[in-house]
This record gives C-alpha cells, sequence and structure tokens, in this order.
C-alpha cells in the first residue's frame, strides 16, 4: 500500500459542484485533493451534456457543459488541488484520531481531516448487456472496455453499440481482429457520422461488416463465447460466430461505494442540514446533487452554495475556536494572496 497523502479535505467527485468547493474551501487556506471515478472531470457537465448550453448560472447568461467546467478549472488554479481521475473512492473510514481515511480504486490513500461528498448522481458504470448467458462471459470473453486492442488478434470480434465508443473501437480493431462485426439496434448511430461514413467505407471492402439488429443470447460452451443471437428488423433471428464481444452501451450512474460508509440515506441522496450541509457523520459534508434537505433542488448554483457553506463549517471543524471573518475576495489583502493576484 501507498503512502497516504496527507491533506486537509478529500472531495469525492469533480463535477460542478465538487471543483467549486476546491475553490471555497481555498479562499479560507485549506488545502484539497479530489478524486473522480471518470476519467474527465466536469461530472454530469461533461459526461452527459458537454456541448449543451445552460442558462442559469449566475452571471453568464449562456455556456455549455464543457465551458462551465473549463472556467471552474481556470478559477480553482490558484489552490492547485489533487485531481485524481479514473478512480473511484471506494472506502472512507473515520479513525480514532478523528481524521478520515479515504482509499481509491487505484490504491490511493488518504489522510483526511474532513470529507466532502460530490459524488452527483453516483459514480458512472459502464451499462451491461441484459441477456441470457452475458453475466457468465463478463471480463473474459465480454468487455465493457478495452485495455489493449493487440488482445484481439486473430480473434472473430463482435461490437454492440452505435455511439462513439463503439465505433471508434470498431475502425481501432479493423486493424487487429480477424474479423469486426459491429452489431446496432437501430440504421441511425449516436456517433459522429465521419466515424460511421469510415466503417460503411469499410464494409464495402469487405474488412467489416455491420449488422442492424438487437443483441437476444450469447451462447457458450464450458464458459467459452461461440456466438451471439442477434434479431433482425425482419425478426429473424441470427447467428453470429464470434470469440469476443465488446459492449459500449454508454454510462450510467451507481451510488456505488458512497452507500456503504455509514452514511444516512434517503432513497439515494445523503441528509445533511442545511448549516453546515454536513452529513450524520461529523466531518462528512456533502454538496450538490448528491444530498437532500427540506427544499432541496438539483441546481448547480445551489450547490455552489452549498459548497460555500460546507467550506465555513469545515474551517470551524478543522480549527475549533479560530474565529473566522468572513472577507471579500474585492477587497481582503488575504483573500489576494490565497488567489495569488496580491
Ligand atoms: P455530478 O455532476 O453528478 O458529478 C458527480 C461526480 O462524482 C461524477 O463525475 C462521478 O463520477 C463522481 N463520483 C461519484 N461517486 C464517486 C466515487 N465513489 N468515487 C469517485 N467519484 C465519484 N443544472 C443546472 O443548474 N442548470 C442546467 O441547465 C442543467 N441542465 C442539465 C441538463 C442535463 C441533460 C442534465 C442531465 C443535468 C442538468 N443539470 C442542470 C443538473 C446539473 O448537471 C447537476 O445539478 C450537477 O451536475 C450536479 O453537480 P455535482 O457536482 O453535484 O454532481
Amino acid at each position: 500500500e501507498r503512502h497516504p497523502i496527507h491533506t486537509d479535505v478529500v472531495i469525492v467527485g469533480a463535477g460542478p459542484c465538487g471543483l467549486f468547493q476546491v475553490f471555497e474551501l481555498g479562499l479560507l487556506g485549506l488545502k484539497a485533493h479530489v478524486v473522480d471515478s471518470l476519467k474527465a472531470p466536469g461530472g454530469q457537465c461533461v459526461e452527459l451534456y458537454p456541448d449543451k448550453p445552460i442558462y442559469d448560472i449566475p452571471a453568464v447568461p449562456v455556456c455549455t457543459g464543457q465551458e462551465l467546467t473549463d472556467r471552474l478549472l481556470e478559477q480553482i488554479k490558484p489552490f492547485g488541488a489533487g485531481l485524481h481521475l479514473g478512480q473511484e473512492v471506494t472506502q472512507v473510514e473515520r479513525q480514532e484520531n478523528g481524521r478520515f481515511r479515504v482509499v481509491t480504486s487505484a490504491a490511493t490513500v488518504f489522510d483526511a481531516g474532513a470529507v466532502v461528498v460530490a459524488g452527483g448522481v453516483g459514480s458512472f458504470q459502464p451499462r451491461r448487456l441484459d441477456v441470457p448467458g452475458a453475466a457468465e462471459l463478463e471480463g473474459k470473453y465480454l468487455h465493457y472496455r478495452v485495455k489493449d486492442p493487440r488482445a484481439f488478434a486473430d480473434q472473430d470480434v463482435l461490437i454492440l453499440g452505435g455511439g462513439d465508443s463503439a465505433l471508434d473501437w470498431a475502425l481501432t480493431l479493423v486493424d487487429h481482429a480477424r474479423s469486426v462485426v459491429l452489431v446496432h439496434r437501430r440504421p441511425e448511430f449516436r456517433g459522429a457520422p465521419a466515424s460511421v461514413a469510415k466503417l460503411y467505407a469499410l464494409r464495402d471492402e469487405h474488412r467489416a461488416d455491420v449488422l442492424i439488429g438487437t443483441v437476444k443470447e450469447c451462447t457458450h460452451v464450458d464458459g467459452v463465447l461461440k456466438s451471439v443471437s442477434v434479431q433482425g428488423g425482419d425478426s429473424v433471428v441470427r447467428r453470429v460466430d464470434a470469440d469476443q464481444a465488446l459492449a459500449f452501451f454508454g454510462l450510467s450512474p451507481k451510488l456505488g461505494p458512497i452507500a456503504e460508509w455509514g452514511l444516512d440515506l434517503q432513497k439515494k441522496q445523503i441528509n445533511v442540514d442545511t448549516e453546515k450541509f454536513q452529513t450524520n457523520i461529523p466531518g462528512i459534508y456533502a454538496v450538490g446533487d448528491v444530498n437532500t434537505y427540506p427544499g432541496k433542488k438539483k441546481l448547480i448554483l445551489s450547490g455552489f452554495h452549498e459548497g460555500a457553506l460546507a467550506a465555513f463549517a469545515i474551517k470551524e471543524y478543522l480549527e475549533p475556536g479560530k474565529k473566522v471573518h468572513l472577507q471579500y475576495t474585492t477587497t481582503s489583502p488575504l483573500m489576494h494572496k490565497r488567489l495569488g493576484v496580491a
């Protein structure tokens, strides 16, 4: 196990609320590390609607999900928060000395004074193929991500899905696999039109195939994938021989490990008070879509406010008795120093 990273606060989730939490903590002189299971920061804004316009961020008449994220990253730059992406926070444990041991799926360990859960609707997980025979093949013959395309050399590969991941991997694996067949339930693709055109061009050259239909079953013998049954629009079921299947049906959020940390949950949200945004465990706070309280609205601007109040509460929790005056960023020399604009 690695040496723990010592920090004031660990923030679980790099969505808009987790990112702005870095800013509010930074203004009060607190150092944070942010962890997200996704490979890029931005939470739902980047994962679900990077190009869609948002109109209700105060003083920003319009910006896209990606632009909002870029601006938040720019705004928190002065505070030098550690960003740990592509890893899920799996464990949060209060230790005897009152500090928290936080562990991620990549075996990163933190020793933190406080924890802010900004996990939104949970961590995004690949949507699974839910047909008879699929679950048993997972990991060996049925995959939801590709680590090394060379692993598919000389294999007959079936790719399921119609988005960019499915298309990109089909185009990549053509150069590695013995054969590539892409199966999508509709003739219309969600992915980039240029990729669709490339795929059809490869089909015309007999280097790949495209099948429109719905997967009904995976057939295996002694745990080894043999074929996948695909029902076409003509309702005929065709069996396609395959050594390996790759499914790219997008990501869906699961509250995941957050549910196992002893937090008081209501449905899939964490109960907090509206003074400190603290959970039932002292020292663990929750902001953004993941929390609930009377009158809660799942809006970005509400999460920003929650982060500001949580930061003051955390300051008091970590440095009890020390008076914290409200200071304006406009006029406070201390704020200017922390922001690096002095
Ligand atoms: P999220 O954005 O959900 O981010 C949470 C992050 O935490 C995720 O990246 C997740 O991977 C990570 N995470 C969770 N669990 C773990 C774990 N255990 N370990 C590591 N990482 C973890 N709101 C508005 O105010 N205005 C709008 O116009 C608007 N439009 C929207 C349009 C759409 C299509 C959608 C879906 C939402 C929209 N929203 C809008 C809602 C807004 O996106 C959310 O309120 C906001 O994203 C919540 O931010 P968050 O930081 O709390 O959580």
